[in-house]
């Protein structure tokens, strides 16, 4: 009152508690001076605002709540006014999308926000404004700019809004770089070449992601191989574009036929190819690869009436070998292709030496047995199995030899496996036993043959049972052998990986009379099933356990074992590589009466043999001091 009495008017707010709800309702007092008869007096009016100060408390912290939603989205948000264009609000992201503070912002002319390079000129911007305005809120991508004259991709939303009476432009903006790289990066995987149809060099790179990737996971390894025709520039040149055209086009098709389903061809521009080959078991494996698509692309094009040779030189990077990076790895078969390509054409090196000599060696070998079959070059040796007791010749093992025009001497242990890689196993295993067969054959008709011609037999001949079978059944009756006389060594591997027709055919040839033995008995696998499943002749204990004997006991354990296990199936049983007195000694002691062993003879040609085999017996020279009885 005295600050109405001394202003001549007051305004004041006070709180009042209700005695009867306990509500606490809040006033606004206006109070001013006035004339009574008596002299000045105040007159105060209070209005009840609780309700208005209810709902303005509610609008304040609801302009809060949507000044933080409106500052922390990741969208950017302009509010602008119609009528003069000028930006009245802009939010946090519009300034980190844009690099200027929220003042410069709000002072720029809009028109530098865009990049300005037609269509996305401020021009055009405006002219959106005016259709926004209309009512039409719409959608579109824009290259927008960046403080520091940076162009992005934005896409942005125009939306009248209307706040009391007044218009207002509401624009989003959402920077859309990242997606618009994808997008370009989609449309160029889908790019395949249009030439060949081959996929192109992105789709390649993500295939080798992939493959990195199935690899780290534990998967088995690939590699790259790039690969250049030789002479594509000379063809072109001399016989013109469309004959160059239809040579790639062709390139690619033998490329293709000569990949499993799983590896990827791709055409890197020009005569550039590239190959993804997966799930290799050994690096070395890619130089195989690699020979059959060099052997593939030496054959003739014929196109136009024209004969074309190309030939190719191909590069190769193994993954883990040469790098476990995607990268580096198809630098590596770029730099290995650079060699192939300078070091003669027509050829493939590896990106490392080592690997490089090693397939080398391995391959030349391979092409060196095919050429070596059907020659002199490969022959077999006959090894005697002996009755101990007695000396006497029970039958002979084959045992093939490969004299090297070069290397001399290949041991089979080293060849078989090779032929066993390269698939001419099955050439050499079908040579092995019509030569086997015809030399019993010869023998039995000068009256000196043995009891059994025992021919090895590779797992990949089981690959087709049925061939084989026909095989033996034809090498029979071509050399006129008895069944009986031939046995078949077979490993416990292919008994073990034995399907019903494998099992048909083992059967089969059993019936027929021929004798099936199993081979290194005891190394393969723990489980004795088989013996059950198929019917065997003969076990021949391993010699890596026979050559142990001495030394160890556990050798002893297993030699025994199997002993016993073949009198308890009724089978035959001949422990090879028996050298020493002893050994034999113990052997014959648990029950085992024949051998096979240097101690006996070693494996020897047949000429060598055959005095042996007239006289029926071998007499070891370690036996020969003690005088015939
Ligand atoms: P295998 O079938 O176990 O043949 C026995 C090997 O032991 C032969 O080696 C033989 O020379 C050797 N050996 C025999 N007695 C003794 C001995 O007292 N001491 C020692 N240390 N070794 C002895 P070889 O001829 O080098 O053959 C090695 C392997 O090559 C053979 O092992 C067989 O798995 C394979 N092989 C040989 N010829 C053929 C064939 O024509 N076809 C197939 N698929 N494999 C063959
Ligand atoms: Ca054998
Ligand atoms: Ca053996």
């Amino acid at each position: 009152m005295r600050e109405t009495v001394e202003r001549g008017h007051s305004e004041t707010e006070i709180g009042l508690t209700d005695n009867g709800s306990g509500t606490v309702r809040r006033y606004l007092i206006t109070s001013g001076q006035i004339d009574l008869s008596d002299g000045p007096g105040v007159l105060g009016i209070g209005v009840d605002v609780t309700e208005a100060r209810r709902v303005e408390k509610q609008l304040k912290e609801s302009d809060e709540r949507f000044r933080t939603i409106f500052t922390s989205v990741s969208d950017g948000i302009l509010l602008r006014d119609f009528d003069s264009g000028a930006i009245l609000e802009a939010n946090q992201s519009v300034c980190d999308m844009f690099g200027y503070t929220l003042a410069e912002i709000l002072a720029i002319d809009s028109s530098v926000l865009s990049s300005g390079i037609a269509p996305y000129t401020g021009d055009e911007m405006q002219r959106r404004f005016a259709v926004a305005r209309t009512g039409d809120s719409q959608t579109f991508e824009w290259h927008s700019r960046t403080k520091d004259g940076r162009v992005f991709f934005t896409e942005i939303t125009l939306r009248k809004v209307v706040f009391g009476d007044r218009d207002y432009l509401l624009s989003t903006l959402d920077d859309i770089s990242e997606r618009k790289q994808n997008e370009e990066r989609i449309l160029q995987l889908a790019r395949l070449d249009t030439l060949t149809g081959l996929p192109n060099r992105a789709v390649f790179a993500v295939s080798v992601q992939q493959a990195i990737a199935r690899a780290r996971r534990g998967g088995r390894g690939f590699a790259v191989l790039y690969l250049d025709l030789d002479h594509f520039k000379d063809i072109n040149d001399t016989l013109g574009h469309p004959v160059g055209d239809a040579l790639l086009k062709l390139v690619a098709e033998r490329l293709k036929t000569n990949v499993r389903q799983m590896d990827t061809v791709a055409r890197f521009g020009g005569d550039e190819f590239a190959i993804l080959e997966t799930d290799i078991g050994e690096p070395t494996d890619a130089g195989l690869l690699a020979g059959k698509i060099l052997a593939a692309l030496a054959a003739p094009f014929h196109i136009d009436g024209n004969e074309i040779r190309s030939g190719a030189s191909i590069g190769i990077a193994v993954y883990g070998a040469d790098s476990p990076d995607a990268e580096p790895l198809l630098s590596n078969a770029d730099v290995a292709l650079y060699r192939a390509k300078s070091e003669g054409r027509g050829t493939y090196r590896f990106f490392t030496d080592a690997m490089d000599a090693e397939v080398r060696s391995r391959v030349s070998l391979g092409n060196d047995l095919r050429a070596a079959i059907g020659t002199p070059q490969l022959f077999l040796d006959y090894q005697p199995q002996v009755e101990s007791a007695t000396g006497r010749i029970v039958g002979v093992e084959a045992l093939a030899r490969w004299r090297h025009p070069k290397r001399g001497i290949i041991s089979p242990g080293e060849f078989i496996p090779a032929a066993e890689k390269n698939g001419l196993i099955v050439a050499l295993g079908h040579w092995v036993l019509w030569e086997a067969c015809r030399q019993a054959a010869e023998w039995r008709a000068a009256g000196i043959a043995p009891g059994i011609m025992a021919v090895n037999l590779s797992a990949l001949q089981f690959k087709t049972p049925q061939e084989l079978e026909n095989d033996v059944i034809a090498a029979l009756a071509a050399t006129g052998l008895p069944a009986h006389m031939l046995e078949l060594e077979i490993t416990e591997s292919v008994l073990m990986g034995a399907s019903q027709s494998h099992n048909d055919v083992l059967v089969q040839l059993r019936e027929m009379g021929v004798r099936l033995a199993i081979d290194d008995f005891g190394t393969g696998y723990s489980s004795l099933d088989y013996l059950r499943r198929f019917p065997m002749d003969r076990m021949k204990i391993a010699q890596e356990f026979v050559l142990h004997l001495g030394a160890e006991s556990g050798s002893a354990a297993v030699v025994k074992a199997t002993i016993g296990l073949a009198h308890e199936l009724g089978i035959d049983l001949i422990a090879e590589g028996v050298e020493t007195e002893e050994q034999l000694r113990l052997i014959e002691s648990w029950g085992c009466r024949e051998v096979q062993g240097y101690y006996f003879a070693r494996p020897m040609s047949p000429q060598t043999l055959e005095p042996l085999l007239r006289a029926g017996i071998i007499v070891p020279a370690a036996r020969k001091v003690v005088p015939a009885a």
